[in-house]
């Protein structure tokens, strides 16, 4: 990506800050500095009014209603649908599946696709540095068939050894996985290689999205995967959202994995029918307000525009890098030739989880711990790091002052 499209001066950082009245807070008497957005992210003025407003004014059950609010909230919600579509260029509305989470999608496939096809020596490759949302439901399905899952392996610098994860794209791998940007790392994946091999081979791939879009424009048709998971509240959006886009093909060969009210044709007891796809994966009363929140963080993401976001984190990126190498002792781990925000570190003779209690008192939020990633902590042989997450709506200065309260921190520790 050019990330010298656009000066950081037309990125009027003040102006976004204001959007984000969550960032104005204090924390223990001090100013917060939020790095902690890989975790969850902060949420814009317009998602929060478009949430309230939809409770004010149009809140009704969708598709059940053929009253006015019905059709309203109806309309809202497979609204959501379409601007996510459009969102990470899906080809089709019906394709997307909305779901609570990325891992609501990530078992979906599992149960769905996955779990149909396994016979016992099968197997399902991911990677060492996926989050448990991406190991657990194959190790689920595996258990039950007879199948295994590989990790393929990255090396010291964070990056996936990409000639070993084709070289494990061997016949009995019936479905691959890998994560477009690790939530621990920060490395960028070479997604666009990993799916022409899977291709190649016939191989369905699924990406987890998670870290990924709230940081870039994604594209699943360019990307040429075949699945695609993403998690609403880490974009701005609400938290109990989300989407799994997924080929036609997959979507229509795949038997429902929840049943109940919504996604059915006819119910029988001598045989159910089934909606068509994406309908016959969502039964149930959807959470229709978190959808019209995260059709307004779409909004707000084309409004900024990826370019300058991107440009912005970047530089915050390398900044709070340079500034954390100065500190004697720290050790960053994750040093990927291509990352989006997220720094994880340790401190010499320091815990973690101790040094992240204190930075709390300082009003800085960051994450220690495994961060749902315990392979990936195994083979850096370390039980947890911290980890600072940044997003558009961070500052330099908010840098500066997470280094001083380190700095200070970690003297109290030593
Ligand atoms: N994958 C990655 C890379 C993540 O960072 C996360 C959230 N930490 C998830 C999956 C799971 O997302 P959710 O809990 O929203 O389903």
């Amino acid at each position: 990506m050019n990330t010298t499209a656009r000066p950081a001066t037309v990125f009027d950082i003040q102006r976004i800050r204001a959007d984000f009245p969550l960032l104005s807070r204090t924390v223990h008497g001090k100013p917060l500095v939020y790095f902690d957005n890989a975790n969850t992210s902060q949420k814009p003025l317009p998602v929060i009014e478009a949430m309230n407003e939809h409770y004010r004014e149009h809140n009704a059950n969708v598709s059940r209603a053929v009253h006015q609010l019905g059709e309203e909230a109806t309309a809202a919600y497979e609204g959501a649908r379409d601007k996510l579509a459009r969102f990470i260029n899906a080809p089709s509305r019906n394709e997307l599946v909305l779901t609570s989470g990325t891992t609501q999608a990530t078992n979906l496939v599992a149960y769905s696709y996955a779990l149909p096809r396994l016979q016992p020596g099968d197997a399902i490759l991911t990677t060492v540095m996926e989050h448990h949302a991406n190991i657990v439901p194959w190790q689920l399905v595996a258990q039950r068939s007879g199948a295994t899952v590989k990790a393929a392996p990255i090396d010291q610098r964070g990056e996936l050894i990409l000639e070993q994860y084709i070289a494990m794209l061997t016949p009995e791998v019936k479905l691959a996985c890998v994560t477009q940007v690790s939530n621990v790392l920060g490395t960028v994946n070479p997604v666009r290689e990993i799916a022409r091999e899977c291709r190649k081979r016939g191989i369905a791939l699924l990406v987890d999205g998670s870290q990924a879009v709230p940081h870039r424009p994604v594209d699943v048709q360019a990307l040429g995967c075949d699945f695609y998971a993403l998690t609403g509240h880490k974009m701005l959006g609400p938290t109990g959202t989300g989407a799994l886009w997924a080929r036609r093909e997959h979507l229509d060969a795949m038997p429902p994995f929840f049943g109940g009210g919504e996604m059915i044709r006819e119910v029988r007891f001598d045989g159910t029918s089934f909606a068509e796809a994406p309908h016959k994966f969502e039964a149930g009363t959807p959470n229709i307000a978190g959808f019209v929140g995260l059709s307004a963080a779409i909004d707000y993401y084309q409004s900024v525009g990826f370019e300058a976001i991107h440009a912005w984190e970047q530089q915050l990126l390398a900044y709070a890098t340079e500034r954390l190498r100065e500190i004697p002792g720290l050790r960053i781990i994750g040093e990927a030739a291509e990352k989006e925000p997220v720094i994880s570190f340790l401190i010499d003779g320091t815990q973690a989880t101790d040094l992240a209690t204190l930075l709390d008192l300082q009003g800085v939020a960051v994450r220690s711990g495994h961060h749902c990633a315990h392979p990936l902590m195994q083979f850096f042989g370390v039980p947890s790091t911290l980890r600072a997450s940044l997003a558009f709506y961070n500052t330099r200065e908010e840098v500066d002052a997470f280094i001083v309260a380190l700095l200070k921190v970690r003297k109290l520790l030593m």
